[in-house]
């Protein structure tokens, strides 16, 4: 029976589920290595995300790119379009509210032209469109799955309107806690930290100089990232972490009350915040999926591993998962699904998987207490940052993106 379904389905190299960031940047970096018959399906209706986000990755938010991402967009002839759009990070600036502790990670000392690159989600998104336009990859929009089937050819995919397709690789990548992979039993283990991270874009009165702010404050983590200037006027980008109930009254609060306790928690560092745009608030948890390769199946994106935002290092990982993916299957000699090749995939980014996760992790819990003891710890930590200079490089080293499992020996 499931083989004669087969037979009437459309057949695919690879089926991709979920068209948000890493979706379609994965189909891009597999096209660019081979010529695989992809089809990516994507639960929402496709638009220009710049006119309004179809998708949640495409939202009001912007992302902190690493130096690595760069390297993989600047490989994919991405770069150049996204550049104009793009704010460059030339030194982290890092500090304790109430405390001494403060250090600076400056892009000449790790001996780089930035720490990383600011860009707008909505930007970002339309640039990955406007590639995929140019390529044979099959987009099918406001399509849902709603089954799905493992064989012993690969993976068989019912969709709402009642079509089939078939696949040697099926790529998981609908967002966290998935429903397409929990159709095939995997699971997804999240733990909340109890707390939001409200977003919004903030109009300054002074230039932002390409400094990006991380300020640990007693409710949370508060960073204002560098954004390209807005109808000539400079804005950053800020992410700040808050207790459930506390978000909910700054979400509540009018623009002028949010400013003000905005400039309150921040200081006068960049100047007086003028105007804040849009604001949206997501609840913050640990959420990772139960496995991540099966023969014929990869679970990729914030379907395998999402973090706290704090570090600013999800998309980055996903970003470094799926270029290792696409170069792994491209080296393969076996067929598309084979298990072995999949399980080499997972072991050459697990461990860059298990750093990134523990540092994204760990950042939020030590800055997030507050007795005075582990406020001294911290200050001596970021004490001990700015004497230190390996140890603030290894600090750039993973903003940037470059530390991986390098990160586990010491
Ligand atoms: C406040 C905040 C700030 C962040 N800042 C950074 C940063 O600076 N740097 C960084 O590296 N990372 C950052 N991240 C993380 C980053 O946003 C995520 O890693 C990224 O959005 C993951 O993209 P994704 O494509 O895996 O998932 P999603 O963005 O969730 O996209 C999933 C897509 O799948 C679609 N879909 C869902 N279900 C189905 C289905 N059944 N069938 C078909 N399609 C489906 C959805 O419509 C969506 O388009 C941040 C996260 C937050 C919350």
């Amino acid at each position: 029976m499931a083989r004669a379904q087969s037979e009437t389905a459309s057949n695919y190299d690879i089926i991709i589920v979920g068209g948000g960031m890493v979706g379609i940047s994965l189909s891009l970096l597999l096209a660019q290595q081979h010529d695989w018959k992809i089809l990516l399906v994507e639960a929402q209706e496709i638009g220009n995300p710049v006119d309004g986000a179809y998708s949640p990755s495409f939202d009001a938010r912007s992302t902190a790119l690493s130096w690595s991402s760069r390297e993989i967009y600047q490989s994919m002839g991405l770069w150049s379009q996204l550049e104009p759009h793009v704010s460059s990070i030339a030194q982290i600036h890092v500090s304790d509210r109430g405390h001494m502790g403060l250090t600076r990670i400056d892009a000449q000392e790790a001996g780089v032209d930035a720490l990383g690159y600011v860009v707008e989600n909505q930007r970002l998104g339309a640039a990955l469109l406007a590639q995929l336009q140019q390529t044979q990859i099959e987009l099918r929009g406001s399509t849902t799955v709603t089954g799905v089937k493992t064989l012993a050819s690969g993976m068989q995919l019912s969709f709402a309107d009642g079509q089939t397709a078939h696949a040697g690789l099926l790529v998981i990548a609908d967002g966290a806690c998935s429903s397409t992979a929990e159709k095939l039993g995997i699971h997804s283990d999240s733990s909340a930290y109890n707390q939001s991270g409200i977003i919004a874009n903030i109009s300054l009165a002074q230039p932002h100089n390409a400094v990006a702010y991380e300020r640990f404050t007693e409710h949370g983590p508060l960073a204002l990232l560098p954004l390209t200037n807005f109808q000539g006027r400079p804005r950053s980008a800020l992410v700040w972490t808050q207790p459930q109930d506390q978000a909910e009254a700054l979400m509540a609060a009018d623009n002028e009350i949010f400013l003000a306790r905005l400039q309150e928690q921040f200081g006068y560092r960049l100047g007086r915040f003028e105007a804040v745009g849009e604001r949206v608030s997501y609840p913050l948890a640990l959420t990772r999926s139960s496995e991540q390769v099966r023969r014929h199946l990869v679970v990729m994106g914030n379907a395998a591993h999402s973090l706290h935002p704090v570090a600013g290092q999800g998309f980055n990982l996903s970003l470094r998962d799926a270029a290792t993916l696409a170069k792994v299957l491209a080296e393969s000699p076996g067929a598309i699904g084979d298990l072995v090749t999949l399980q080499h995939y997972y072991q050459k980014q697990s461990a860059d998987q298990r750093n990134t996760v523990l540092f994204s992790d760990s950042l939020p819990k030590v800055f997030g207490l507050s007795s005075s003891l582990a406020a001294a710890g911290r200050n001596s930590g970021l004490l001990a940052m700015d004497l230190i200079p390996t140890l603030r490089s290894r600090f750039a080293r993973f903003g940037m993106g470059l530390a991986t499992s390098e990160a586990s020996n010491g």
